[in-house]
């Protein structure tokens, strides 16, 4: 294919990721909410088990061996409540989501 023609393509595919990307409407189902706001609720503290991986180097540098362990870390849970508001048919609904905050 001619380079043009794959540009395009890349524009066309980076529009359509970009417009699903959008925030849909409960309401009319259309495409393209607003973010009015967005705040933390509640907060929680909690543990979460990450894996961290250890390596053992050589006196040149080179890693010999990997181990993985598993690590119980401190988190801070945030409740986070985002608006959004409809321009089409000015519907306002609100998302709530949990996101994990590393406590050190
Ligand atoms: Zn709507």
């Amino acid at each position: 294919m001619e380079t043009w023609l794959w540009i395009i393509v890349a524009v066309l595919i980076l529009a359509a990721a970009a417009y699903f990307w959008r925030k849909k409407c409960p309401s009319c189902n259309e495409r393209g909410c607003d973010k009015t706001g967005s705040f933390v609720i509640r907060t929680e503290r909690g543990q979460s088990l990450r894996t961290f991986t250890d390596r053992t180097k050589d006196r040149d540098g080179n890693v010999v061996s990997t181990t993985k362990r598993d690590v119980l870390v401190t988190v801070e849970r945030q409740l986070v409540r985002t608006d959004w508001s409809c321009p089409k048919c000015h519907y306002e609904f609100s998302e709530q989501e949990w996101r994990e905050v590393d406590q050190f």
